[in-house]
This record gives C-alpha cells, structure tokens and sequence, in this order.
C-alpha cells in the first residue's frame, strides 16, 4: 500500500480540494465536550476537530438516518422514494467507528439488501484518523483499534504531518486531486508511527477480557447482575441511539382516508417496551431485566453465532452518554465474575508466581 506525507499546514488544503470531488463531512465541536459529524461547506475547513475522540452520533447517521421516508402510497400502490445523494466524503472516522459501519454493512445486506441503506452509503468514501484513547475507549479489547478494510485513505497523525495510507482508487483520486500537497513517505515517518502506536497500545486504560463472552453469557442467564443493572437502568435508549452498531427501527405508516401517506422508519430501541407490542396488546419482553438482557445477548453472542464476531466495537459512547453510569465493560467484568464463582473451571488459570 502506498504511504504519503501530508504536513499538518496543509490540512486544510487538501480538505478543499476534496470539496471539489465529494461533499466533505468533518467532525466539529458543537460545544466545550461534544462533537459531531457535519458539512464542511457549513463549518469550514478551518473548524474541523481533529482533537475529536467520539462524535455524539457515529457515522451510521449519513446511511441509516433517524428518521427517513421508504415509501409513497397513491392509493393503489407503493411508491419506493429514491435518496437522492451526491458522492460525499466522511473525514476523521476512527478504527472504532470504520468497525461499526463493517458492521452496519453486513447487517443490512443480509437477507434482503437495505435499498435506501445502500443507496447513501454506496455515494460514501472514508478518510480514516488515527486516534490516542481516553478512559473510555476499549475498541483494543474489541480488536478493533487498527482496521485494515474500508477506508480510502487513512492518516496517522504525528504532530506535525500526517503518514497517510492510499488503499482505494477513490482515494488515490483525492491524493491527486492535491499531489502538490503529498510527498512520498521516508524512513523518519514510519519510524515515528510506530513509536507514536507503540505509546497509542499502552495508553488503553479500559481493557476487558471479551473474547468467550457467548459462553460468559449462557452461564449468566439468571445472574442477579441483570437485575441489579435493570434497576439502575432507565431504559432511556440513549446508549442504542449513540452506538454505531445498534439499528433496531420501527416502521410507521400514515395515511389518509383516501389510503394516500407514507411508510416512515424510525430508529428505536431493543431497550423500550413498545419495541416488542404486537397485535393483541402482546409484549415479549415486558420486564425490563429481559430487555436489557436482550440487547448484550444480541450484540455479544447474537452476532458471533451469525457474523462470527460481536457487534460492540469498544467506541465508549454508551459510556459517555449514559445517565445512570452504567458501563458495559463493568458488567461484563461482574457477569465473569459470577459465572466463574457458579463455575470453577470457567475461571481462567492464574498465572503461576513469579519470584
Ligand atoms: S443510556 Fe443508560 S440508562 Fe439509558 S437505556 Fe442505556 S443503559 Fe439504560
Ligand atoms: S455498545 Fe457502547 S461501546 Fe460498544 S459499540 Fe455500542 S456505543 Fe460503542
């Protein structure tokens, strides 16, 4: 893979001239500890954040929007309404969150491919940035700190440049849209990442043991944990609406008498009561510890069993958002913990004393 370097100067620049290619958004502060995701048109080039740990919304918001219209009905038949959306650009997404689209993307092709998903996202290219964790990031117990897949263009910062990974023909064309900018990467550059990915590994502070989760889980079903976090929790939904990886969504239709309207989707939440109503006033999961429990079951053992790898990416914003301070890397610590005082051989061996 090709490896440049972009002075920090030149940022805004470079930024520019993506402009003039696809509709770029950035991350910018939106005010003293929350950022988001926005046109750089509006913002300005100047405004983006690269100080940005976690945008409050990940980027699924530009693919699966909160709220969008599917469908027209004239009375006699389903109208399908097309997005209508011109190539954009999302700069600054870090490894957690280039992660959660992966997962996004598998989740709606299965089956019966996502039409209106497909359409935003298939207008979408990435600018990766690297990024030093704070206590609330955890995406290197999810492995999920480096990716090597999605991205255009990936740039680590080093201070005073960028060492920029070319891994796309998109990306190539934003390189050479600006190939005054870039010089060929040197033996510094690459030495230099690597001392600042060395300090990026050791500067992870939240770490938990997450790889047998599905067998953690099948041993906790009735663990008091689930009840304790049940009533502490809630069931305000912000974690799901914040994660990159949660897409349970309702669908809504509204019509007139004359059977004109629309079929309208909404995000929602595994989280809330109505989310299981049916017909006849039926409710699935009515108690809230089933609820919650439902939500870690899905995302850590749900899509292991069908995707082969779990659906948290360790982005910590359910952490940063949550009201009631719950923390998932907390409770999966607690549910180890009681699975392995119900099961000995579930505990991990101790490493032996050293002298
Ligand atoms: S943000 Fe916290 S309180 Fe709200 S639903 Fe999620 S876990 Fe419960
Ligand atoms: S569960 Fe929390 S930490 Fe995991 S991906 Fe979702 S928001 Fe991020």
């Amino acid at each position: 893979m090709e490896t440049l370097s972009l002075k920090r100067d030149d940022l805004k620049a470079f930024l520019e001239s993506c402009e003039k290619i696809r509709r770029v958004q950035i991350p910018v502060a939106a005010d003293s500890k929350q950022y988001r995701f926005m046109p750089m048109a509006e913002a300005g080039a100047g405004a983006v954040a690269l100080d940005c740990l976690r945008t409050m919304l990940p980027p699924k918001k530009y693919f699966f929007p909160p709220e969008e219209s599917l469908y027209k009905f004239d009375g006699s038949r389903y109208l399908p309404i097309e997005p209508e959306i011109e190539p954009f650009l999302l700069f600054g997404v870090h490894p957690c969150d280039l992660a959660g689209v992966m997962i996004t993307d598998r989740f709606f092709s299965r089956n019966y491919p996502d039409r209106t998903y497909w359409i935003r996202r298939n207008q979408a290219a990435f600018i990766g940035l690297g990024c030093m964790p704070d206590s609330k990031c955890f995406c290197a117990s999810t492995h999920n700190q480096y990716v090597d897949s999605l991205y255009d263009l990936f740039m680590w910062d080093l201070g005073d440049r960028f060492l920029t990974y070319v891994r796309t023909e998109a990306g190539q064309e934003l390189v050479h849209a600006a190939e005054r900018l870039f010089a060929p990467s040197t033996e510094k550059d690459r030495h230099d990442c690597l001392e600042m990915l060395d300090k990026r590994n050791a500067a992870f502070t939240l770490k938990a043991d997450l790889d047998d989760l599905p067998q953690i889980f099948d041993l906790s079903d009735d663990s008091s944990t689930w009840r304790d976090i049940a009533s502490a929790c809630f069931t305000c939904g912000k974690c799901a609406m914040v994660c990159p990886t949660c897409t349970c969504y309702d669908l809504d239709d509204k019509t007139d008498l004359q059977g004109h309207g629309e079929r309208i989707r909404r995000w929602t939440s595994c989280f809330f009561r109505d989310f299981t109503r049916v017909a006849g006033d039926h409710i699935f999961r009515d108690k809230r510890e089933r609820r919650i429990k439902n939500r870690f079951l899905h995302k850590e053992h749900g899509y292991v069993n069908a995707f082969g790898s779990p659906s948290c990416v360790g982005c910590g914003r359910c952490l940063a958002v949550c009201p009631a301070g719950i923390n998932v890397v907390s409770l999966y610590k607690k549910l180890r913990s009681a699975a392995a005082r119900r099961c000995g051989s579930c505990q991990k061996p101790e490493a032996p004393a050293t002298a």
